[in-house]
């Protein structure tokens, strides 16, 4: 997968993609990210890339020129990109969406916005606005890394490990299940006989049932979604047995 980060603040990306899972899955050549600073494609002496909003207001706008030349300049290479304009309006991005991309693209394009936001005219020439939730950031760095990474880990090989995105949270519709690791007691709590038991079944049923568990107590909304099975509704109705709060 190919990603292009179209930001003015190319630094804040690059710290990112240069340690732990990005770097390894750059380095083995299963991601390639490349970093365009907007302010390269000004023609100005001041290398200005916003002004001021027409009809008033307070802050500036992110110009349309310079990320108009930026794009343009990195198509020029004939690479079919998805283009994403980072914005809080945007389709919000869950896991389901990174599936969409790591599956659906070789090469996606990311905007990084600034200011009060970008001249709405940048919206004529991508193909997506999206959202990483319903709160304002200062910028759409921290928008592009959230995407770069969540779809990266979905790229065969980039986890080393492919059984960890299939058992991770939302990849059946639930949350993940609990996980613990050495020492078996820790402060007084201890780690749930049936996961020492060595007993595969009766560890599989567990996990199910804690996953259960957990996106009722914690999302029930995403239960709602899901096509539950003769075995989940029996675990569900002992849960309901097992808990006050349902
Ligand atoms: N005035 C804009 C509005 O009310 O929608 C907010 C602009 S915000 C301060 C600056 C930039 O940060 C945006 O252009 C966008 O690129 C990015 N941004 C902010 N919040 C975001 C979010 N929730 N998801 C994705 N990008 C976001």
């Amino acid at each position: 997968m190919r990603f292009d980060v179209l930001t003015i603040f190319p630094e804040i990306i690059n710290a990112y993609i240069s340690v732990s899972i990005m770097k390894r899955a750059i380095d083995r050549g299963l991601v390639d990210v490349h970093v365009h600073n907007i302010r390269d494609y000004t023609t100005d002496k001041h290398r200005q890339v916003d002004d001021y909003p027409y009809g008033g207001g307070s802050g500036m706008v992110f110009k349309a020129e310079p990320i108009f030349r930026a794009v343009e300049s990195i198509e020029a290479d004939g690479i079919k990109r998805l283009k994403l304009l980072t914005s809080p309006g945007g389709r919000v991005f869950t896991q389901d969406v990174a599936r969409e991309y790591a599956k659906s693209h070789r090469a996606i394009l990311i905007i990084c916005g600034r200011y009060e936001g970008v001249d709405e005219r940048v919206k004529s020439i991508i193909d997506e606005e999206i959202s990483i939730g319903d709160y304002v950031l200062t910028g759409g760095e921290l928008a592009s890394l959230v995407i770069i990474d969540a779809v990266s880990r979905l790229i065969p090989g980039v986890l080393g490990d492919e059984a960890s995105t299939e058992e991770e949270s939302f990849s059946d519709g639930l949350l993940e299940y609990p996980q613990y690791t050495r020492p078996r007691e820790f402060r007084g709590m201890r780690v749930p006989e049936v996961l020492l038991s060595g007993n595969h079944q009766m560890v599989r049923r567990w996990r199910r049932k804690e996953a259960l568990r957990r996106t009722l107590k914690q999302r029930p909304d995403l239960i709602e979604k899901i096509e539950l099975t003769e075995e989940d509704r029996r675990l569900i109705k002992e849960i309901k047995e097992e808990e006050q709060w349902m």
